[in-house]
């Protein structure tokens, strides 16, 4: 398997990525199952404080396994600080996961359950690293924080990402994608829960302190399958917890 060459289907799916990743078998890979009644309540997790800038949105780049709508990230104006983080984490690039039919397509999974789809915002600890590529393999380097996507009435902040994959039809096709405000894309409860965890494709890095909102957002069936016009699924199924805690 070519290290470009991994796929989510057939031949270099998931359950291949171990024989040129082999961190894939790792201690602290994602995603996982979350299972509720084992959630440890910690008091000193605080809220988590957003401050993203819709100036830094940049461009919406097809990736080939995806496609990310990237950031502008030399400084702090897009920055998480608090909940599970020590320091700012700068926002560098979002991007979602799916299934081929509506009732699958998240990573996270909640008491077994699946979502249609995943949101994922992209960190990189900017107090210790200078740039993405050099915090990426960092255990501290990394913070995602991911919103499910439950199928219901279509959502108009993910119709305006919507509109844009038209023009990013095949891999490496890139388009100005600015003024986008990445809030509109989070539920209104802040509750979340956190863990420690991994990238979760190749290169399967185990850097990310992991902050997933418990409430859902919403896409209509509609948008998924514009989501699979470019590619037909994209999620990686929950790996073995191995002892970690899920905190909230
Ligand atoms: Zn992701």
């Amino acid at each position: 398997m070519a290290s470009l060459n991994w796929r989510y289907q057939g031949n270099n799916g998931p359950d291949q990525w171990h024989k040129l990743y082999p961190i894939a078998n790792g201690n602290h890979q994602s995603p996982i199952d979350i299972k509720t009644k084992e959630v440890k309540k910690d008091p000193a997790l605080g809220h988590l404080k957003i401050s993203w800038n819709l100036s830094t949105c940049k461009e919406i780049v097809n990736v080939g396994h995806s496609f990310h709508v990237n950031f502008e990230d030399k400084d702090n104006r897009s920055v998480v600080t608090g909940g599970p983080l020590t320091g700012n984490y700068r926002l560098h690039q979002f991007h979602f996961h799916w299934g081929q039919a509506d009732d699958q397509g998240s990573e996270h999974t909640v008491d077994g359950a699946k979502y249609a789809s995943e949101l994922h915002l992209v960190h990189w600890n900017s107090d210790k690293y200078s740039s993405f590529a050099e915090a990426s393999d960092k255990p501290d380097g990394l913070s995602v924080i991911a919103v499910f996507l439950k199928v219901g009435p279509p959502n108009e902040h993910v119709q305006d990402i919507v509109k844009a994959l038209g023009s990013i039809k095949t891999k490496g096709k890139k388009a100005p994608f600015t003024n986008f405000d990445p809030s509109t894309l989070l539920p209104g409860s802040l509750d979340y829960w956190t863990y420690p965890g991994s990238l979760t494709h190749p290169p399967l890095f185990e850097s990310v302190t992991w902050i997933i909102y418990k409430e859902p957002i919403t896409i209509s069936s509609e948008q998924l399958a514009q989501f699979r016009s470019l590619i037909l699924t994209n999620h990686r199924l929950p790996q073995p917890l191995k002892g970690r805690q899920v905190r909230t």
